[in-house]
């Protein structure tokens, strides 16, 4: 059995105040749901804060550089966030790929660096409209989910794989229960003839794209979809508390 994974990836919003209202709410109904793992991905600046206030839920950092340390101005290190006590990073975020140059070598090289320092990354992969339009969805996302995980051995459980149609993030536009299951089995059948049929079982997939509190139960109660990586939504106090409640109900 997976446990289910709900994360709110804030990117670049919020503030310090926002992530005491947030730890205030979350860290009762993180505890009272129980068998969910709550993850909150603020920017950089406030993963310290983040970090000190979560008591039921854990901290992922929205991104990390893969070289150990040096001169990367603006850069932080896997190293930097263990010793913090961070526990996730995302990792090939669509934003960050289209906007920062984050290439499939590059995401390869990011999952490597934070496996090795056992945090887990949440590879997040996708297809773009046009993609999609062309019928290249199940190719595509395959290439970036084996690429992304080339330089690595797993054995189960070190990676979290996030699948998010670009054309469904930031659109109000959710991927139906039924498209999002489709590609979601076919990368557990990726994983399964790739790697081996263990960690397919053990990996968890979730889906990101508009989740919002009246579409999270039934996205989640797909048989491949082991929560859900929410961004607008998890801005919203109310509405990210009830989309973890519907992934504690599966
Ligand atoms: C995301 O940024 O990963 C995301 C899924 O955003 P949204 O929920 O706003 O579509």
């Amino acid at each position: 059995m997976r446990k289910p994974m709900v994360a709110g990836n804030w990117k670049m919003n919020g503030a310090s105040e926002f992530a005491s209202l947030m730890s205030t709410q979350l860290n009762q109904h993180a505890a009272s749901i129980g068998s969910v793992d709550v993850v909150v991905c603020p920017p950089t600046l406030y993963l310290a804060q983040v970090q000190n206030d979560a008591i039921s839920y854990a901290s992922a950092a929205q991104n990390v550089h893969f070289e150990e340390a040096g001169a990367y101005t603006g850069e932080t290190s896997v190293a930097m966030l263990k010793d913090l006590g961070v526990e996730y990073v995302l990792v090939g975020h669509s934003e960050r790929r289209e906007m920062f140059a984050d290439t499939d070598a590059v995401v390869a090289n990011k999952v490597a660096a934070v496996i090795a320092r056992s945090l887990v990354p949440i590879l997040c992969i996708g297809e773009s409209l046009e993609q999609r339009r062309n019928g290249e969805a199940f190719e595509v996302v395959k290439k970036q989910l084996l690429s992304a995980l080339q330089a690595v051995t797993l054995k189960g459980g070190e990676v979290v794989v996030a699948y998010e149609p670009i054309w469904a993030i930031g659109t109000g536009e959710t991927a139906t229960p039924e498209q999002a299951q489709e590609i979601h089995a076919y990368i557990r059948s990726v994983l399964a003839a790739e790697i081996s049929a263990q960690v397919a079982e053990k990996t968890r997939i979730l889906y990101g794209g508009s989740v919002s509190a009246a579409t999270a139960a039934e996205l989640f109660s797909q048989q491949d979809i082991d929560g859900g990586l929410v961004g607008g939504a998890s801005l919203k106090i109310a509405d990210f508390k009830t989309i973890c409640s519907a992934a504690a109900d599966l």
